[in-house]
C-alpha cells in the first residue's frame, strides 16, 4: 500500500478547525475526518437513553449497545451513522457540544473510538481535526497544526454561525460555554487537549478564512508537495 499523508489539526472549540480542515481537504483531495462528530454521536446516543455523560456506570453499561460508523457521500461530506441511523444533523446542538465534552473524558469511550479514526488515516490521505489527533490518534502525522484564537473571537464566530442558521445566540452565554469546554478538554486525565512539541501553532484571531488557509498551506507545503 502506498504511503498516506495525514494532517492533524488540534485546538479548542471555535478556533475554526472544521471550516478550515474541510476546505483544505477539498483543495488537496484528502478525506476530512471531523473527530468531534464521533464524540457528539456517542453523547447523542447516551442522551437518547437518558444516561448522564458524567455517569461512568451508565456509560459503561450502554456503550456496548452503540455502533458508530463514518460514511462519506459523493460530495465528500462526512456522515455519522449511529446504530444504522444517520444522525449527522442531530448532533449539532449546543447541548450536545457540552455533553460530548463530558463524555469524551472517559477512557472507555476514547478507547472504543481510537481504531476507527486510525483506520481512515491508514487507508486515505486525511485532514483530521479534534483535540488529541497529534498527541494520541496520529502521533506520526505528516503535519501537525495547533489552531487557536482568543476565546472572545471564538465566541463571536460561534454566534455568527448560529445567527447564519437563523438561531439566536447570546454572546456571553456562548463565551461561557466555550470557556467551560476549554477547561474540561484541557484538564481531563485522558488525552487532554494540549499542543505537542512537533506541532506548529497558528493563532487565527486576526485572520479571515482565506488568511488561515494560506498560512496552513505554507506550513503543510514544507512537508508535503502541494
Ligand atoms: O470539535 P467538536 O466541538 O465537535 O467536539 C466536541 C467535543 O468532543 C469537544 O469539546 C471535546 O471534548 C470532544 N473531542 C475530543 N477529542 C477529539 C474531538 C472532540 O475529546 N479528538
Amino acid at each position: 500500500m502506498s504511503k498516506t499523508y495525514s494532517i492533524a489539526i488540534d485546538g479548542p472549540a471555535g478556533a475554526g478547525k472544521s471550516t478550515i480542515a474541510r476546505r483544505l481537504a477539498a483543495e488537496l483531495g484528502y478525506y476530512y475526518v471531523d473527530t468531534g462528530a464521533i464524540y457528539r454521536t456517542v453523547a447523542y446516543f447516551l442522551d437518547l437513553w437518558g444516561v448522564s455523560p458524567k455517569d461512568i456506570d451508565g456509560v459503561t453499561r450502554y456503550i456496548d449497545e452503540l455502533t458508530v460508523e463514518i460514511e462519506y457521500d459523493e460530495d465528500g461530506k462526512q456522515h455519522m451513522i449511529m446504530n444504522g441511523m444517520d444522525v449527522t444533523d442531530d448532533i449539532r446542538t449546543q447541548e450536545i457540544s457540552q455533553k460530548a465534552s463530558l463524555v469524551s473524558a472517559h477512557a472507555i469511550v476514547r478507547d472504543m473510538l481510537l481504531d476507527m479514526q486510525r483506520d481512515v488515516a491508514k487507508k486515505h490521505n486525511v485532514v483530521m481535526d479534534g483535540r488529541d489527533i497529534g498527541t494520541v490518534v496520529l502521533p506520526k502525522a505528516t503535519v501537525k497544526i495547533f489552531l487557536t484564537a482568543d476565546p472572545a473571537v471564538r465566541a463571536k464566530r460561534r454566534c455568527d454561525e448560529l445567527n447564519a442558521k437563523g438561531q439566536k445566540a447570546d454572546f456571553n452565554k456562548v463565551l461561557q460555554e466555550i470557556q467551560q469546554r476549554d477547561y474540561q478538554d484541557t484538564h481531563r486525565e485522558v488525552a487532554p487537549l494540549k499542543m505537542c512539541r512537533d506541532s506548529v501553532k497558528l493563532d487565527t484571531s486576526n485572520l479571515d478564512i482565506d488568511g488561515v488557509v494560506a498560512a496552513m498551506k505554507k506550513i503543510i507545503g514544507e512537508k508535503i508537495p502541494l
